[in-house]
């Protein structure tokens, strides 16, 4: 921490040297890694405009653009995202958080249903809530859970099928294996896969059982915004709580998610509280903040809304159903090139085996050295996997096939190192760099 001032210019120009090397070409359209959407021009310019206008999004009272946008933007998200007229929605950092909020909802309304107050009594001698999830749920569900007080020992889990969404006859088994109060955490979009759950058959199931279904639809919601796709997610309108990203696919800056729930006065009430400073000073009820976790906040509806409107319905169900042509073309490509590819690509998912883990890791390595693109490695079902996500509303054909070539290039490099090496007995290195392979992150 320097002692004396510096110009602001001159801390800027301090700030871009210092970064510059540590920076990852996030936004570029050869970035399959994780699942990072890019950033369309108004959604940036405008992420650029709220932070020069630096509004404190609490209420309409203190934010009347803010609270707007956040409430046009929020109804177009419902509209094109397939949810019903009426639902309420928190503007979030992320998936996470709107999990969080989700999840939230579901234990004061179980609760109030069952006679407990929850947010004045709290978990300590409430009724128990079950808590159900399919075995390849998203990690932040159980997050949330730690968070919520539930804990994760009390899921229930739910078996898979082939793709990685729920096994729905297995959903059935274990709704009724017990009783009272459920939650039931469903999912468009496995991380993995893309496989978005059977929502029509879950959610009718969960309903016949009296329970709350959240969606964990961080990417995979957008299925509905493009006719192509919108099958995957039929039904969807038939949960309780539903949680996205903006920063994923609908390519808005970071940070920007999206908490909706069915009940406007079931989200107030997990997520409000009041202040004698505050009272009255809000316009609309509930106000902004009464939807989220932050109290003070950043106006994240600005940059949402700049890219619904520049998108329009028909540019976001192009965006869609592009990123999800690709990752086909990614997969044939790859494909024909002699890689295993594990996954039935439905959405903007592709994984990639070759060989066994030990090539499979050095060549997620090799890609990442290479530079054409960048990729990252998960671990599904017990087995190592190269993992791209199309998510760049600037992907072309191009961008696809350069990288396809590229990761070819590298495996065939790797596939020759390998021999060589069994040629000189030297093993164990690959063995090595396959151990020390980092957890993936989402
Ligand atoms: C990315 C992701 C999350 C977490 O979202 P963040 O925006 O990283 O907080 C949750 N669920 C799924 C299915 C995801 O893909």
């Amino acid at each position: 921490m320097p002692r004396e001032p510096t110009p602001p210019g001159e801390v800027l120009s301090q700030l871009l040297a210092a970064a510059e090397d540590g920076l990852v070409a996030t936004v570029g359209p050869r970035f399959f890694g994780l699942v990072v959407g890019g950033s369309l021009p108004a959604a940036t310019a405008a992420d650029l405009l709220a932070t020069g206008w630096d509004q404190c999004a609490f209420n309409a009272a203190v934010a009347p653009a803010a609270a707007a946008a956040e409430q046009v933007a929020g109804e177009w998200l419902a509209d094109v995202l397939g949810l019903l007229e009426g639902v309420s929605v928190g503007f979030v950092t992320g998936g996470q958080a709107a999990n969080t909020v989700g999840l939230a909802c579901a234990r004061h309304h179980l609760l109030a249903q069952a006679g407990w107050d929850v947010e004045r009594d709290g978990l300590a001698g409430a009724p128990r809530v079950r808590v159900v999830a399919c075995r390849e749920r998203h990690a932040t569900i159980d997050a949330s859970l730690r968070l919520l007080g539930f804990g994760t020992s009390v899921l229930e889990p739910v078996a898979a099928g082939g793709n990685g969404a729920i096994d729905i006859a297995d959903l059935e088994r274990v709704l009724d294996r017990g009783r009272g109060p459920v939650l039931v955490c469903l999912q468009a979009g496995n991380v993995n896969t893309g496989a978005c759950d059977d929502l029509r058959a879950a959610c009718g199931l969960v309903r016949e059982h009296g329970g709350w279904s959240h969606v964990d639809g961080a990417f995979g919601l957008w299925a509905a915004a493009s006719p192509a796709t919108a099958a995957l997610v039929d039904g969807v309108e038939l949960a309780d709580s539903w949680a996205c990203d903006g920063h994923k696919w609908l390519n808005v800056p970071y940070d920007s998610g999206f908490a909706f729930c069915s009940r406007p006065d079931v989200h107030a009430a997990a997520m409000s509280y009041t202040a004698a400073y505050l009272a009255g000073s809000g316009t609309g009820s509930p106000a902004l903040g009464d939807l989220v976790p932050e109290s003070s906040r950043r106006a994240r509806g600005f940059a949402v809304w700049a890219a619904l409107r520049e998108l329009g319905r028909d540019g976001l169900a192009r965006l869609v159903l592009r990123c999800h042509t690709l990752a086909r073309r990614f997969a044939s490509a790859l494909a024909d090139g002699g890689a295993e590819v594990a996954n039935d690509v439905v959405l903007n998912q592709v994984l990639v085996r070759f060989g066994n883990d030990e090539q499979t890791a050095r060549v997620i390595e090799a890609v990442q050295r290479d530079g054409t693109c960048w990729l990252g490695g998960t671990t599904w079902r017990g087995n190592r996997y190269l993992r791209i996500a199309v998510s760049n509303h600037s992907t072309t054909e191009a961008d696809v096939d350069r990288s396809a070539a590229a990761i070819l290039r590298c495996a065939a490099e790797v596939r020759n190192k390998v021999g060589n090496e069994a040629g000189n007995d030297v093993g164990n290195e690959v063995r090595n760099a396959a151990g020390d392979a980092p957890p993936e992150r989402p």
